[in-house]
């Protein structure tokens, strides 16, 4: 499957612009949230709420920072595109604007970087080089073998992120495709995040017996 040549076309203007074209294309879906029109704005909640009658509402879309902050246990999420956003809330918001803000606070620069793919831009370094400039406690991450780096994205990445690695492991390695989901604006991860590179760490210093 590929992108429609107008969802294509809209990538080269404004980011409100693509989100509305997406819109208009049917694409409801980001991460675990959908969005769909109500009236002259838009609702969004959980994926696994849409159709529920008792959720809590929310009319503003800044209150999309608050309910991406905590999980359905009350636990602080470090990682917004780890797969737990809570359950229970509705956001009824007025326009598109709003849409775009609310989005861009439940998964931070998700529309941005799924643009910078619709053109075509390179917009993931490998993993070799963003170890190799890593500078004082992380420096050590830059003796990570290639090996280790899978384990860690097999043990941390893959089932604790919606996100799809766009960077390879070696610096000669081919960026990894990213799969065409209907309808559903994709989360893509450019860069290894805070928790991959500590995690690089601990394991370069427990290779080492530090
Ligand atoms: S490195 Fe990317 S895919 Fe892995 S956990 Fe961090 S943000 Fe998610």
């Amino acid at each position: 499957m590929n992108y429609s040549s107008t969802l294509t076309s809209a990538a080269s203007s404004t980011l409100r612009d693509l989100l509305a074209t997406a819109v208009a294309e049917g694409y409801h879906k980001i991460g675990q949230a959908v969005f769909q029109a109500k009236g002259e704005g838009f609702l969004i909640c959980h994926a696994d709420d849409a159709g529920r009658g008792d959720l809590e509402i929310f009319q503003n879309p800044h209150d999309a920072a608050a309910i991406a902050l905590y999980d359905d246990a009350g636990a602080y999420r470090p990682l917004k595109t780890a797969p737990n956003l809570k359950h229970g809330w509705a956001l009824r918001i007025a326009s598109l604007a709003e849409l775009h803000l609310a989005l861009n606070l439940l998964y931070p620069a998700a529309l941005a970087n799924w643009r910078s793919l619709l053109r075509g831009e390179k917009i993931a370094s490998p993993l070799r080089q963003t170890v190799n400039r890593q500078t004082g406690m992380y420096r050590v991450t830059g003796l990570i073998t290639d090996e280790e780096a899978q384990g860690i994205v097999d043990s941390l990445c893959s089932p604790g992120c919606l996100r799809c690695i766009q960077w390879p492991i070696p610096v000669e390695g081919t960026p990894p495709v990213v799969p065409i989901k209907e309808k559903e604006i994709p989360l893509l991860c450019i860069d290894a995040c805070s928790l991959l590179i500590g995690e690089a760490r601990r394991v370069v210093k427990s290779r080492l017996g530090k």
